[in-house]
């Protein structure tokens, strides 16, 4: 199709009745149609501009339209864009060896999400329950209470949280939870479920608890979580799809609890915005062969050309400085605002760019009601659960953007509480 038509027909054939009439209805969206974005900022086509603290779910790492993603994605689509796994591409093997050089990671698998990463990750934890720790006939995977890993069967059966799995069941075998960052419910987990062919063969689990409410993991929590796999070859497991790539301040969320994984994932912010999971792992659990796992667009070499282009401006730039020091800025506003309304808010958490901060229970306002109407008023936010407010702005955010953002939300609150 020629593109003035393509345009003429996205300018004047398109309201959101049509869309609902065409679209499955699996996402309750607020009432705007956002038509374009520049850094932090985005465009509806009403041509009101909002600040952006979504990126689309902790995911535009560099913002929208950055130069050096828009320059590797025009340059790979004009040169080759895909062609399955059955050769090889330079791409992918760049995106990986950097990945690796910059993570405990020895290898790296390529699919397409997050959720694809949790399953990779869930089938590598089985093999290996099977192959190397051989007494395993029924592997079990102890995942957290509160926790999301996506949405397919198996990984929507790791996900801590019921009113996911409801109707959808029967769910997936070998999944048991436990609270998060309480280490005496894993010691007993573990003892009661090691009977017959039963036996735990890994924990699964967020360095920060992102959808379950902006909740950091605990440090001795996580030394301890560590200590124990060690002593019982136990696999560890971190679901890394929100918080890697810098979102935290640190490469890997990981690295704020000081304790490295056996497995890890990425989805989200790895290719800033293109669609691409990644599953890592040291060598001593890398026990796929041919034929155990794959993926027809998993590490194409147009997603890795954009993945290669985040990573690179990400080192470049200095992205990580930025990250830490915003997340500073915004948590201490944050804290200025929840200490001036203290019947409505009880706490600000959160680890460099993902931040949160926790309505109070009884009081009779959530998450997105505040949401609402901060977009009315042009400010993007998140709700994490009904009760917690999430701010993840693109890695690149500025001081300004950080002040313009928090005085936006603290005529919101005023107005709401009025
Ligand atoms: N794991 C975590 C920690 C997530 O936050 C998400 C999505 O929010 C997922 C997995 C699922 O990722 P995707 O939606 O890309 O499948």
């Amino acid at each position: 199709m020629n593109t003035a038509i393509l345009e003429s027909t996205i300018n004047t054939g398109f309201d959101r009745d049509t869309f609902n009439t065409y679209v499955m209805n699996t996402y309750g969206r607020f009432p705007i149609t956002i038509e374009k974005g520049k850094g932090c900022k985005l465009w509806d086509t009403e041509g009101k501009e909002y600040l952006d603290f979504v990126a689309g779910i902790a995911t535009c790492t560099l913002g929208h339209a950055h130069p050096a993603l828009v320059e590797a994605v025009t340059k790979q689509i004009q040169q080759l864009h895909h062609i399955s796994n059955f050769y090889y591409t330079e791409q992918q093997g760049q995106l990986a060896k950097w990945i690796v050089e910059h993570s405990c990671a020895d290898k790296v698998f390529f699919c397409n999400s997050g959720a694809e990463a949790n399953e990779a990750a869930i089938k590598l934890v089985r093999k290996y329950a099977h192959t190397v720790l051989e007494f395993l006939e029924q592997p079990v995977i102890l995942t957290a209470k509160s926790s999301f890993h996506g949405r397919t069967l198996a990984t929507v059966t790791a996900t801590g949280q019921p009113k996911y799995q409801k109707h959808f069941e029967p769910l997936v075998p070998g999944f048991e939870y436990v609270p998060y960052n309480d280490i005496i419910a894993i010691e007993e987990a573990i003892t009661n479920i090691d009977e017959g062919d039963r036996r735990v063969a890994a924990i699964m689990i967020e360095p920060l608890q992102g959808e379950g409410g902006v909740i950091p993991g605990d440090l001795d929590y996580f030394l301890r979580l560590r200590k124990i796999c060690d002593d019982t070859g136990i696999l560890l497991v971190f679901d890394e799809v929100q918080t890697g790539v810098g979102r935290t301040g640190k490469m890997w969320g990981h690295e704020n609890l000081g304790v490295e994984p056996d497995i890890f994932t990425s989805a989200k912010g790895l290719a800033g915005g293109i669609p691409i999971g990644a599953m890592m792992c040291k060598a001593s659990c890398d026990v796929f062969e041919p034929g155990n796992h794959a993926s027809t667009f998993g590490g194409n070499p147009f997603v890795c050309a954009a993945g290669l282009a985040v990573l690179q401006t990400l080192e470049k730039d200095n992205i990580l400085q930025n990250v830490q020091a915003r997340g500073e800025q915004l948590r201490t506003k944050l804290r200025s605002i929840v200490s001036k309304y203290p019947k409505i808010f009880s706490e600000v958490r959160g680890w460099g760019l993902i931040d949160g901060i926790e309505i109070e229970r009884d009081f009779d306002l959530t998450s997105v009601d505040i949401v609402k109407k901060a977009m009315e008023n042009g400010l993007l936010l998140a709700p994490a659960g009904p009760k917690v407010l999430r701010f993840v702005p693109p890695l690149i955010v500025s001081a300004e953007e950080i002040d313009r953002a928090s005085e936006i939300l603290e005529s919101t609150i005023a107005s709401l509480v009025i």
